[in-house]
């Protein structure tokens, strides 16, 4: 009885209070989860109901914005944090922030605008915890400090950018870790099995992708970060466990777009973390390492849309709770999460105290670039034969808010600097033409996506130095110094295929069409392709056109391909005879079937590089939107290939690719009819093995060195970089009548991130080579690029039934590398008969 009523008693209470704890009191994280932070890892899902408790607690002062999902399904989640005023004319401050970009508004009179991003690679995980002492810092009633920045900036924190790189980690190393952590480095608990927390679901490094926005993270991010703009963003990380904290200014190679302003500011705010850091016998590092050029990270990016961004870095990967590091000293991650709180708030706060110039100079970057004074180059025109190659490219510009049209007058005469002869030349229309201004809000992002030559001194780069759109999207482009009358936007007209009753050519000629031949052959449909060039009622249609025939094909394969076509906004026509006026008909053996749909696996885990299996993974699921077999390459012993027609090897560190077993197991699947495609150091371990008839390019000759060439200990940077090759643009010229250069017009400007290359084999077809005059733009040291003078860079050898192809470079890189996307596919399907 009595303790029935006690605990009635209990009840009443509980009830009359919960609305008070749940709504009126705001707690630390250490009262929320129940640990202080640091001592545990937060998994995501806890991480975001701290937030929405915060928030709840707080709504006059922390906004929740939800800005989509993870490919796992976790909830991404913007906090925006400001004095009630602020939370209160929210929307109001972002428009006129948005005003100061556009040139709509004159005025400064608003808050600044402060990003904190947290977490983007999952297994630098300390950001996240310091994630939740900032937010909890900044709505703490008893803090007077935070209370007076917020009258001058509103704060938004994105508390994990990859949600499930982050929960990989965490949840593997609680499954590691014993009841006490363990600081000894070799424990179990500091050696993260693959593939590592670093990237999203697809392996993908989101820290390489906001310009290119081809992951759905950052696809979700990128439009809410655009409907911003910060003055101030910072992207949070760790790096080895051994470092100590680097925060901003950043590293050489700048690129010459950063205004003084911004480098300026980067050095107030290293200033800043200094004083808090020796105040606590911190070390760290500026200057070093951390560049500002390649402009798909998350602080370059933010630079090249007039924001400070910097990228912070702790000493931590691996780390766990706690490691010995080489100093005997033990690093946890108390303190790495401290140390990303100290910089978060000491960021904020002299963004609070320099509000003023920081949205003087914000609009200004924006004036400068609606005026078009940010570049000497004033238009950038790309041309293509077919609009379907420029579509693609508009569409990223599109992604990037950048305004985009085409020539007033089409006939239009001008000189400019041509892409391809790298020198002045007549601008030569190929029959569509994509046009990009510098005078509008985005032109320094348009300028350094676009400019064919990106600046940069002799420095080491942390990522590759050359990605001009143009070549990355084998586009003919042209760089003009004088602006060009324009009409806005560009638009590929869908058509809608007339009906046959005989069969359809789809001319093939960029990625979209390659998507298209995946797509029918996934619907049964089997297709033919053209091995020479044809001419049908007086039109020429080039090699490598797709032929659709009712013949040999289900009822429903006009439908399907009509459906296909249109949906990918392509051209195909309706023929109504097999008669070529000119070259081979239908019936004629030029004219290679593919009569079924190839069954497609790749390799994939320990051993394979986890970036290449994602990007192929990726490519296939969400770009070709094609079915892919995943196989264990560790388990490749008990995997029966006979059930797959096409094999992808990606790059990897493969300890026995050529071991008995396995070689034998290869040779036999291509022998019987497979396509073996092996992609980077596949294929050159593979070339180790001589039964598959591909030999490396020699390039190291024992040089003599005598004493007055002795190189100084002072100059070993200078030396490494002679060889270097961070990643440059090569042009390749491809045998275009080889299926494998179908659709690339005999040329395809290949990304070199090494010094590989094959020699010319006389037992295969050697589809893509470099000459003398290859190299492009991109930083290539003075030995690498006498490594790659000549050579060849990709081939297809017969073997049996089957055939080997062999590539020295990632064709697909980063899934935005659009050009070697219709090569990769080629590789896959056109193996007709
Ligand atoms: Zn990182």
């Amino acid at each position: 009885m009595y303790q029935k009523s006690a605990l009635k008693t209990i009840l009443w209470v509980s009830l009359l209070v919960l609305p008070f704890t749940l709504f009126a009191q705001v707690v630390s994280p250490e009262q929320f989860l129940g640990y202080k932070v640091g001592t545990r890892f937060t998994r995501h899902h806890q991480i975001v109901n701290y937030f929405t408790a915060v928030a709840a607690a707080k709504p006059d002062m922390v906004k929740l914005i939800p800005y989509g999902k993870t490919n796992e399904g976790r909830d991404l989640l913007v906090a925006a944090i400001g004095t009630p005023e602020n939370i209160k004319n929210l929307e109001q401050i972002r428009k006129h922030n948005l005003g100061l970009v556009n040139g709509t508004v004159q005025d400064l009179n608003q808050p600044g605008i402060v990003w904190l991003s947290y977490n983007v690679h999952g297994n630098e995980p300390a950001s996240s915890e310091a994630a939740m002492l900032t937010l909890f810092a900044l709505v703490d009633p008893t803090n007077n400090e935070t209370k007076n920045w917020l009258k001058h900036t509103v704060v938004m924190i994105d508390p994990c950018i990859n949600p499930d790189g982050r929960d990989r980690y965490v949840n593997w190393y609680n499954n590691a870790v014993g009841v006490q952590y363990n600081a000894d480095p070799s424990a179990r608990e500091h050696m993260e099995p693959w593939p590592a927390g670093r990237t999203n679901h697809y392996n993908f490094d989101l820290n390489r992708d906001w310009a290119w926005q081809t992951q759905l993270e950052t696809q979700q991010r990128i439009p809410l970060y655009q409907s911003w703009y910060p003055q101030v963003h910072v992207d949070f990380h760790e790096q080895g466990y051994n470092e100590p904290y680097y925060f901003a200014p950043a590293a050489e190679p700048l690129h010459d777009v950063l205004t003084p302003w911004q480098k300026s500011f980067q050095d107030q705010i290293g200033k800043n973390h200094a004083k808090y850091f020796d105040q606590n016998n911190w070390l760290f590092f500026t200057k070093e390492r951390f560049d500002l050029l390649y402009p798909s990270y998350g602080d370059t990016y933010p630079m090249y849309n007039g924001a400070i961004g910097m990228t912070y870095e702790q000493g931590g990967i691996s780390a766990g709770l706690g490691v010995i590091d080489d100093s005997y000293d033990t690093v946890t991650l108390v303190a790495r999460a401290t140390h990303h709180f100290t910089t978060s708030l000491s960021t904020i706060e002299i963004a609070a105290a320099n509000r003023d110039q920081l949205l003087e100079n914000f609009k200004k970057y924006f004036d400068n670039s609606r005026q078009g004074t940010v570049s000497d180059y004033k238009s950038f025109v790309m041309t293509a034969k077919n609009p379907n190659q420029l579509a693609a490219l508009a569409s990223l510009l599109k992604k990037n808010k950048i305004d985009y049209g085409t020539l007033s007058n089409a006939q239009l005469k001008f000189r400019a600097f041509d892409y391809y002869s790298k020198k002045e030349a007549d601008f030569v229309n190929e029959g569509y033409a994509l046009v990009v201004n510098v005078n509008q809000p985005h032109s320094v992002l348009a300028r350094v996506l676009l400019e064919p030559v990106t600046q940069v001194n002799d420095s080491n780069t942390y990522d590759i130095t050359a990605w001009a759109l143009p070549y990355a999207y084998g586009v003919h482009g042209y760089a003009s110094k004088q602006l060009l009358p324009t009409t806005p936007g560009f638009d590929v007209i869908a058509t809608t295929p007339a009906t046959s009753t005989y069969g359809y050519l789809i001319p093939y000629h960029s990625f979209a069409t390659a998507k298209a031949l995946a797509q029918l052959l996934k619907h049964n449909v089997k297709v033919r392709y053209a091995e020479k060039a044809f001419t049908m009622n007086g039109r020429n249609y080039e090699i490598g056109t797709l032929v659709v025939l009712k013949t040999s094909n289900q009822p429903n394969w006009s439908d399907i391909t009509k459906s296909v076509c249109s949906s990918l906004n392509i051209e195909a026509v309706a023929v109504q005879t097999g008669y070529a006026e000119k070259g081979a008909d239908f019936g004629s053996p030029d004219i290679a079937i593919i009569n079924h749909a190839p069954r497609v696996a790749m390799l994939t885990g320990e051993q394979v590089a986890a970036l290449s299996a994602g990007e192929i993974w990726n490519f296939f699921e969400q770009q070709l939107n094609y079915p892919i077999t995943q196989l264990t390459y560790t388990q490749f012993n008990r995997i029966d290939l006979d059930k797959y027609d096409v094999l992808i090897a990606p790059d990897g560190q493969y300890r026995d690719l050529n071991s008995k077993a396995i070689a034998d197991k290869l040779q036999a699947f291509v022998r019987k009819g497979g396509v073996l495609i092996a992609l980077e150091n596949a294929a050159s371990t593979l070339a180790a093995n001589s039964d598959w008839g591909i030999r490396i390019k020699e390039t190291t000759k024992e040089e003599k060195i005598n004493v007055q060439q002795l190189v100084q200990y002072a100059d070993r940077e200078k030396e490494y970089l002679k060889s270097s090759i961070p990643g440059a643009i090569y042009k390749t010229y491809m045998d275009e009548t080889h299926p494998l250069g179908f659709g690339t017009n005999g040329i395809y400007f290949n990304l070199k991130q090494d010094r590989i290359l094959y020699e010319p084999s006389a037992s295969a077809w050697n589809v893509g080579s470099f000459r003398k005059d290859s190299y492009v733009t991109g930083f290539a040291g003075m030995k690498a690029k006498q490594a790659l003078e000549e050579g060849v860079v990709m081939g297809v050898k017969q073997i049996g039934a089957g055939k080997f192809i062999y590539m020295a470079d990632d064709p697909i890189f980063r899934n935005f590398w659009e050009g070697g996307k219709l090569v990769l596919t080629n590789a896959v399907f056109l193996h007709g008969k």
